[in-house]
């Protein structure tokens, strides 16, 4: 790919792009971008080869590669490019296909233990598909079709597209017009014949630098006020005015230090930035929202619908978690007791109860007026809620079968060492069938994935991402219909509420 002009069309940038098959295509069609992506206060040179970022894009080289190995789970024919897609790419046409995302979801998590970062991007790709649809029903614009066309050059180019939605927000009383900072949710400072420019930031982003596209989108509902705000584009990732600042991650450093044993996971991981977008340019061409505020809301609120059962991907870390579990078990000569095991099926009890709610959820999935399907709202809030919750108990339960050696365990350095290498080997020896070094891989990954980096996807990102609890709390309130249930109690018990009076209904009376 080589540099962006500014003010490039829409066929100029696509034109920088040609279709990615591997994992390998995907690493490479990351080199020579011109992106300012800082980490450590430093601009970083290389950042495909850096060793704090590398794991995540090797998490995102993944997906490709399982489309490859395992083609009907992780890819779909479309109609679209009338070929078989990646499915983190494919629009939804039936409640199978949930169904099917969801397994996939499950299998990278068990074969990455991370946030492979590219479900929100495929979430977005399904709001945007109804969203376009009902703005051009009210409005007469033409969104839908330029949504089409993009989505057909993205499954072609089989790129990853990263999604833009969570604003800095500034102070949370005021609205993005009322903010002292008007750039604290991003908005449109000016519009051309050619297209609109972009100011603003996107926090908490899942992936981004090792997107190809970002879609920025409206956070919240927005007013008549706001309208400037109310903005959907399509940006590369490269594009002119990009900064992106890495987040920092818990034990982050150990990826500077030599060896991978006490990375945990040395192979993946997830990544965070925050975007920052100053007056960046976007064709008419790729945006497909303007002003139209009033759909700022059922944009996010469908979003969530999607994105909430994705967090089904939590599953297979769970299963990691399982796994791991029952090995250092295993390795500490105790995995016949019998609290050992009920440790085992509490786990994975906890872990099915996720599963269930996010698959629940695709099954009863509705059509909406475009024809792509979406996720039932409720269930799709409980499996985020509970994923807020139990993938906590299931870490504490791993690291109590791990034992405190989990944060005692010293360096790799120090068994290196002539001197103390042979004392840790003596006596850190568990079960003689197993040797020390594969008892610290397996407690060194607990630790990874309930302490260190990668606990900022099994677990913060379990709370927080997609929204944090209130949030599915406020939902589930809303859906939950009280009044109904409230009635079949009532009937139920013989009484009826008729005028803001109770009446006796006969309950021995044929219905
Ligand atoms: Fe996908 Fe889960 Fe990461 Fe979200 S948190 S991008 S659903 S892996
Ligand atoms: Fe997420």
């Amino acid at each position: 790919m080589g540099v962006l002009q500014r003010e490039e069309t829409a066929e100029q940038r696509w034109s920088r792009f040609s279709p990615i098959v591997t994992g390998d295509d995907y690493i490479d069609s990351l080199r020579e971008r011109e992106i300012e992506l800082f980490l450590f206060g430093e601009r970083v040179a290389d950042p495909v080869d850096h060793p704090v970022i590398r794991p995540s894009i090797n998490a995102l080289a993944r997906s490709y590669e399982l489309a490859l190995e395992d083609p009907e789970l992780a890819s779909a024919h479309s109609p679209l490019t009338g070929e078989r897609v990646n499915r983190f790419l494919h629009l939804v046409e039936s409640p199978q296909d949930l169904v099917m995302k969801n397994r996939m979801q499950r299998k990278m998590g068990q074969l990455t233990g991370t946030c492979f970062q590219r479900c929100a991007g495929l979430d977005t790709v399904s709001v945007l598909h109804s969203i376009t649809y009902d703005i051009d029903a009210k409005h007469g614009t033409e969104y839908h079709a330029r949504y089409l066309r993009f989505m057909e050059q993205a499954q072609r180019n089989n790129i990853i597209l990263g999604a833009g939605m969570t604003d800095p927000k500034g102070d949370r009383s005021k609205r993005p017009h009322q903010q002292a900072d008007p750039d604290l949710f991003m908005r449109v400072t000016r519009r051309t014949d050619d297209g609109l420019y972009v100011t603003g930031a996107k926090a908490h982003m899942t992936g981004g630098w090792n997107s190809h596209w970002i879609c920025v989108m409206p956070t919240m509902n927005l007013g008549p006020n706001d309208k400037d705000y109310a903005v959907v584009g399509l940006v590369p990732a490269d594009a002119h005015g990009m900064t992106f600042i890495y987040g920092r991650q818990s034990c982050d450093a150990r990826a500077l230090e030599a060896g991978d044993i006490d990375k945990g996971n040395a192979t993946y991981g997830g990544q965070e930035v925050l975007a920052v977008f100053d007056d960046v340019f976007i064709p008419w061409e790729h945006v497909l929202m303007d002003g139209e505020y009033e759909f700022a809301q059922e944009m996010v609120s469908r979003f969530t619908s999607y994105h909430r059962a994705s967090y089904v991907c939590k599953t297979g870390l769970g299963d990691v978690m399982v796994g791991a579990a029952a090995s250092i078990a295993e390795q500490n000569g105790a995995e016949a007791a019998s609290h050992i095991k009920d440790k085992l099926v509490e786990m994975t009890h906890l872990n099915e109860t996720i599963y269930s709610s996010a698959i629940a959820s695709s099954h009863e999935a509705s059509q909406l007026e475009s024809g792509i399907w979406m996720n039932d709202p409720m269930l799709a809030n409980v499996c985020k809620h509970n994923v807020t919750r139990f993938p906590y108990e299931i870490s504490r339960l791993a690291q109590d079968l791990a034992g405190g050696i989990m944060v005692t365990l010293p360096s790799d350095a120090d068994f290196e060492s002539d001197h103390t290498g042979p004392m840790l080997e003596k006596y850190l020896q568990g079960a003689t069938d197993h040797s020390v070094e594969d008892r610290r891989r397996i407690l060194r990954l607990i630790e990874n994935m309930t302490l260190g980096r990668n606990a900022v996807g099994y677990l913060t990102e379990s709370l927080h991402g997609a929204g944090s609890p209130q949030a599915q709390r406020i939902q589930i309130l809303r859906g939950m219909d009280v009044e109904t249930k409230k009635d079949y109690a009532r009937k139920l018990a013989g009484i009826r509420r008729e005028d803001g009076r109770t009446v006796l209904i006969d309950t021995l009376a044929a219905e």
